[in-house]
């Protein structure tokens, strides 16, 4: 029974962003656990590797080329998906960015709109998309991915720009739990520690002074993996998770117990 309720075999499964780093964990997880998968990920021949990749590891995978920032493109998007697949039983939120280490007074107009748009309204504008399928199918799960920068302010590199939008998905979370939890549409968030991907890199690859104080400030003393992060999605989004929402779970190494 238990092992059973993490299976998502017959489930349809988007995520954004998942043509790299967390995202692509998050495709290959779902995937691995019986969804058809749909990569919705920006740059074309990204989303092409990576459903060919899934696709070698046997699981069932679409891809579309998608820019979360253009609504219109998320709703016809999601109407294609729909279209083709009958439902979309669960979303994930990858899609986001982190241009750090800009100190708030030097933060440009176009820097600070570029986080916002990227990682609150994009991010808004799939769980309204993919939200309305769900609400209108009856049932769903969406897992933003969020940050310990939502929770906690990041040492030793400034980024308000970041934490603040990071904030915004947490939060975002908690009132679409609210709004759609009697509708059978379960939103949670994952809040991850820095995760080896490209976009930590300026950190772990390219700054030793930074990366020892992001590992001096970590209890694990270690950053993470991308499949840390996506077995966590892969739990809130299965039904081993059925009475989970609004949660916001850490996946953080116990970064932000101290
Ligand atoms: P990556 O940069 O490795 O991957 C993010 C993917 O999202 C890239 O393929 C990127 O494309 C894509 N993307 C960016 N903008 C858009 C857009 N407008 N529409 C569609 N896709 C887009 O990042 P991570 O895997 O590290 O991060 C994934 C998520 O996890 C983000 O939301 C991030 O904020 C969050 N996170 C990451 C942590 C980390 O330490 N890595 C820690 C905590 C949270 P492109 O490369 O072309 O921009």
């Amino acid at each position: 029974m238990y092992m059973e309720k993490l299976s998502l075999a017959g489930r349809v499964a988007v995520v954004t962003g998942g043509g790299q780093g967390i995202g692509a964990a998050c495709a290959g997880a779902l995937g691995e656990a019986g969804a058809t998968v749909v990569v919705a990920e920006l740059l074309p021949e990204r989303v092409e590797a990576t459903v060919a990749d899934l696709g070698q590891r046997g699981i069932t995978a679409h891809g579309v080329a998608l820019d979360v920032t253009h609504s219109a493109d998320v709703d016809a998007a999601a109407a294609a998906i729909r279209a083709a697949h009958g439902r979309v039983d669960i979303l994930v939120n990858n899609a986001g960015v982190a241009k750090s280490d800009v100190p708030a007074e030097e933060t440009s107009d176009e820097h600070w709109r570029f986080h916002m748009d990227v990682n609150v309204d994009g991010l808004f504008w799939c769980c309204r998309a993919f939200g309305r399928i769900m609400l209108d199918q009856g049932g769903g799960a969406i897992v933003n991915i969020g940050s310990m920068s939502g929770l906690i302010v990041n040492k030793p590199q400034p980024q308000a720009f970041y934490n603040a939008s990071k904030a915004a998905v947490h939060q975002l979370t908690r009132s679409l739990a609210a709004e759609w939890g009697a509708r059978g549409v379960r939103v949670n968030s994952v809040a991850p520690t820095y995760i080896e991907t490209p976009l930590t890199s300026f950190g772990i690859e390219e700054n030793p002074e930074m990366y020892k104080v992001w590992l001096d400030m970590t209890p694990m003393g270690r950053v993470g993996q991308p499949d840390e992060v996506a077995s966590a999605v892969h739990f809130l989004a299965s039904d081993a998770a059925s009475l989970i929402t609004g949660a916001i779970l850490t996946t953080d190494g116990g970064y932000t117990c101290w």
